[in-house]
């Protein structure tokens, strides 16, 4: 597995700041940050988040000029109501404009033309490519995700809509919170004891002077990956809640925030 952010590359255009995967320079994609769009303090400024009391026309306006940028003004974007679950949506068709959002955290496709895009503010994005295929999926881990392992679900959705090999799999795990700024208490590493080995969850949690543990949530996702098979893990390595200057922070900011948003389309 490799780390650190050196096939990252981040791409300034037309206001927005965004970071690239240098080996998907085929694909429409990118990890975006707060930059570029047109929204107030405290969502300042490319929010993407529609339920977090941002103005919608802000909203609505910062979607379009991400999509502008990929010239996919118009698209038929697939995107999720997030509910902090495993379950994965096949998706065979561009959703139908005004459909109502599939409650799940994860979606994959083998369908050129149907960017997939979703939102986070510390959660761990996962992206996916199998350029074999070829097929792409995304999905968004929180620690209830993550415990009920929503990436190896993904990996497992992949193999059996499009006879996806694990190997051939690429992974991004895109910016999300740190060791040292996610605390958490018993509750959280009682359902991790129920998913992961007591000796690797010992390498990805600490405890505290006084109970608590500091969790880290995307060695655990890479971890999941990795029993499911998988050898290409590119990890960003960028805290959201260190760098909340350039990312939504849930945690950094008290819940008073808005959401990034990773858009992938084969
Ligand atoms: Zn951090």
């Amino acid at each position: 597995m490799d780390s650190g952010a050196e096939p990252l590359e981040r791409t300034e255009a037309q206001g927005l700041v965004y970071y690239r995967h240098s080996p998907w320079s085929s694909l429409p994609h990118g990890i975006f940050t707060r930059h570029g769009g047109v929204s107030p303090a405290p969502w300042q400024s490319l929010n993407l988040g529609a339920s977090v009391g941002d103005a919608p026309a802000a909203v609505a306006e910062n979607h379009r000029r991400l999509l502008a940028h990929f010239g996919l003004e118009g698209a038929a974007v697939s995107t999720l109501w997030l509910v902090h679950g495993a379950d994965v949506i096949r998706l065979d068709a561009a959703p139908k404009p005004g459909a109502a959002l599939p409650k799940a955290d994860a979606m994959i496709t083998d369908q050129p033309h149907i960017p997939l895009l979703l939102r986070f503010a510390d959660c761990v994005p996962l992206l996916f490519y199998d350029p074999e295929r070829p097929a792409i999926g995304m999905a968004h881990a929180g620690w209830r995700g993550t415990a009920q392992g929503v990436a190896a679900r993904t990996i497992q959705a992949m193999q059996e809509a499009y006879r996806c090999q694990p190997r051939s799999i690429q992974a991004l795990v895109g910016p999300s919170i740190c060791a040292s700024c996610y605390e958490v208490g018993e509750d959280v590493m009682k359902a991790m004891r129920k998913r992961f080995a007591a000796e690797s969850l010992a390498e990805c949690a600490v405890a505290t002077a006084d109970g608590r543990w500091l969790l880290d949530l995307p060695a655990l996702n890479r971890l999941d990956l990795q029993n499911a098979g998988l050898v290409q893990i590119h990890d960003a390595a960028i805290c959201t809640a260190c760098r909340c200057d350039d990312f939504y922070s849930h945690r950094a900011e008290g819940g008073r925030t808005g959401r990034f948003g990773a858009l992938l389309s084969l």
